[in-house]
């Protein structure tokens, strides 16, 4: 019997895992994979990831670690520079090692991991609470669960949590290629890609660059045709050539914008994709996870405090509407942008007009990519902040 179960040790659960732990609560996280395992996915840490790593207590000095210094926009035959505001840092790293080094710090913290441990099933008592989870060994307790089993998460379907048929779901793929960009301190992000979607060029810093195209599933679109498609007229001399991929294209769905909910049923929190909590205009998901993460953690340590269980219920009701709060209007505009972007025509006008106006591109990335407000707000990021504050969460 531990006080909470984490299912799956990826961003969202092995920091969901180190928050609890660290709140002093007995912690099982459980990992159906062995690490170092890989993960699909294109290895782009925004400086919003970065704080939540902060928060963690992950060390950023050590080697493996790629600093970036902002992302820069391409598209329409122009080309723009954002650094990241105010001397804020991103960073790049696999998710083989940054996977494994999140489940050791939630160890070190003093959660218990079992890897090779698969959650097949939840364990509901006569109410239909969930008080557990079964794997092919054994039964485990607890007073409360954290799905962090990812985009498929099993266990929110076993509850009938499906994903929401009117939220916008994504695909992207990537493939590492050994290429010279390898050290661009640049996440590249190229709006030249049919039908709506983008492709990135991210340095990973040692001797790679992990490529990738994203795009909505509306789109019909076979990601690896797509992916060589954007890649054949790229100057050669960037080597992102079949013969210098170091492996196969990998692709995955995006689940995003809030796309399951309720983020709450009695005895379980949603965290991470299992959640939806990918953000529909950007495909940026490991910064959600892990805050969702620290939210999630946060909502069960005060739960567990309550006297009554009639209050520690309603603290757990609560948890939606602080994910709501944080990201709800953000996501809401990312809805309403992926729904206009599914016009190419629409898409074409989008990035010519954006990325020969900066401070359209400025606010652009405020009220939809979430991006951090600088210390002396810019009139963008005024006028972001505005709409974001009027925009209904949902
Ligand atoms: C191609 C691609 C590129 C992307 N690029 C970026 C990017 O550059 N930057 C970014 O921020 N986001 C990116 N994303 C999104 C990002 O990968 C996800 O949002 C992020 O991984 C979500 O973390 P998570 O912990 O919720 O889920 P996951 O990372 O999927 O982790 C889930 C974990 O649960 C385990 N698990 C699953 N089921 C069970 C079970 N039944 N029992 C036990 N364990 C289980 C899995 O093995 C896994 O370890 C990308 C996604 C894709 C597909």
């Amino acid at each position: 019997m531990a006080d909470v179960i984490v299912v799956g040790a990826g961003p969202a659960g092995s920091a969901a895992a180190c928050h609890l732990a660290r709140a002093g609560l007995d912690v099982l996280l459980l990992e159906k994979t062995a690490f170092p395992r890989e993960k699909v996915c294109g290895d782009g840490l925004t400086p919003r990831a970065v704080h939540e790593l902060m928060t963690l207590g992950i060390d950023l000095t050590t080697p493996g670690w790629f600093r970036t210094e902002g992302i820069r926009l391409t598209g329409a035959g122009r080309t723009l520079e954002l650094p990241w505001p105010d001397g804020a840092f991103g960073l790049t790293r696999t998710r083989a090692d940054l996977d494994e080094l999140l489940a050791r710090n939630a160890v070190a913290a003093g959660a218990t991991l079992l890897e090779n441990t698969k959650a097949t099933a939840p364990l509901l008592d006569h109410t239909n609470r969930v008080i557990g989870v079964r794997t092919p060994t054994s039964d485990h307790h607890a007073a409360l669960v954290v799905a962090a089993d990812g985009a498929s998460s099993r266990l929110a379907v076993a509850l009938g949590l499906r994903p929401r048929a009117n939220r916008p779901i994504g695909v992207a793929a990537r493939r590492y290629y050994r290429s010279p960009r390898h050290d661009d301190a640049h996440l590249e992000i190229d709006f030249d890609l049919a039908p709506a979607g983008y492709g990135w060029i991210f340095g990973m810093g040692d001797g790679t660059c992990n490529v990738g195209v994203a795009f909505l599933r509306t789109a019909h679109a076979d990601y690896r045709r797509l992916l060589d498609q954007w890649l054949a007229p790229l100057p050669p001399e960037w080597a992102l050539t079949p013969a210098n991929a170091t492996g196969p294209v990998r692709g995955a769905a995006l689940p995003m914008g809030f796309s399951r909910q309720p983020h709450y049923v009695p005895g379980l929190l949603l965290t991470g994709d299992s959640g939806g909590m990918i953000n529909p205009s950007t495909g940026e998901g490991i910064a959600y996870a892990l805050q969702a993460a620290r939210l999630a953690a946060d909502t069960i340590t005060t739960a567990l405090s309550r006297p009554t269980p009639g209050q520690r219920e309603r603290t757990l009701y609560g948890y939606p509407s602080t994910l709501k709060q944080a990201h709800g209007s953000t996501f809401t505009l990312g809805r309403a942008f992926t729904a206009a972007l599914e016009h190419p025509s629409v898409m074409r006008l989008a990035t010519r007009q954006a990325l020969a106006h900066p401070s359209l591109t400025h606010f652009a990335l405020k009220a939809l990519g979430d991006f951090p407000t600088p210390t002396t707000p810019r009139l963008p990021d005024r006028l972001a902040a505005a709409l974001t504050k009027i925009t209904p969460p949902s």
